[in-house]
């Protein structure tokens, strides 16, 4: 009697296990948790620590997040320093040895992605630039969303090797997913390649790179450094010489000196997300893209 219960507990402890078993995931922003809910499925619970309304670069340390990372298998970052003002600290309180720089729980996923603007010569924040090792915005291509994705579906698999054909799957179907929904996009931009515009911080480049529009200047002087009266009087300047009608703002900027620029000009402000969870509409990442394209299609055909 006593040997069998032995042996349907042993039988039973691989199933209670594998079921249990869900991949603790937690994105440094809400946009990599987002593409690791669509590759890791049942199979994952992603949360994230920097909400979506949120400037990634600044955001304040709770102790709630370090609780959080306590429990994290698997941590994914933006890197290129965005997280630098917040994330170490956590990371480090947390005591948590997965999830430590270096360890198999750490991902960077900037070492996936197309990354733009990576500065020549001697690398410096000294002046304030919050950029100093390329643009950590990148996500705002999909095809760099397309690239985590397939960095994760890779990761999960190491981590729950029997799961691999399901995770392969998953990223299959979202690669075909993001294929159609950017010509989509592409084709409702299309009519406005070319178009210049001005945006606050430098959140941009990848997602105007891929969509065909040129950001000309920004209203930060540098980015990470608030607008001042002589760069908002270039701006102006700029604008009016170059024709640029189109100020592209993130929703955690104070609306003065863009809205002041704007009317200057007789241009408009067009306040995009730069991530999931911007707002209650957008928890995807195909929704993200189809709020910031609806409102810049908007924008644009009301501007010549
Ligand atoms: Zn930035």
């Amino acid at each position: 009697m006593k040997s069998l219960l032995a042996f349907a507990l042993l039988g039973a402890i691989p199933f209670t296990a594998g079921a249990a078993a869900k991949i603790n995931v937690v994105g440094a922003t809400e946009d990599m948790a987002a593409i690791a809910r669509e590759i890791g499925g049942d199979a994952v619970v992603a949360d994230s620590i920097a909400r979506g309304y949120q400037d990634p670069h600044f955001v304040e340390a709770k102790p709630s997040y370090i609780q959080k990372l306590q429990k994290t298998d698997l941590l994914l970052t933006v890197g290129l320093q965005l997280e630098i003002g917040w994330l170490p600290p956590l990371i480090t309180q947390s005591r948590n040895p997965k999830i430590q720089p270096g360890a198999a729980g750490y991902m960077d996923m900037s070492k996936y992605c197309q990354i733009l603007e990576i500065p020549q010569g001697p690398v410096s924040r000294a002046q304030g630039d919050v950029h100093p090792l390329g643009n950590p915005h990148y996500w705002l291509d999909p095809e760099n969303g397309r690239r985590i994705a397939k960095a994760l579906a890779d990761q999960f698999s190491s981590m729950q090797p029997a799961s691999a054909a399901a995770f392969a799957q998953r990223y299959a179907d979202f690669d075909k997913r993001l294929t159609a929904a950017q010509k989509g996009w592409e084709a409702r931009l299309a009519p406005y390649k070319g178009r210049k515009v001005i945006t606050y911080h430098r959140s941009w480049p990848n997602f105007c790179e891929r969509f065909g529009l040129v950001v000309v200047d920004y209203v930060e002087p540098k980015p990470g450094i608030p607008p001042t009266p002589q760069h908002t009087l270039d701006v102006i300047n700029t604008m009016k010489r170059e024709n640029i009608k189109l100020i592209m703002v993130e929703p955690y900027f104070d609306l003065k000196a863009p809205n002041k620029i704007a009317s200057d000009v007789g241009g408009q402000v067009v306040v995009l997300m730069p991530s999931v969870g911007g707002n209650k509409e957008i928890t995807t990442y195909f929704q993200l893209f189809d709020y910031d394209i609806n409102l810049l299609v908007n924008a644009f055909s009301k501007s010549k």
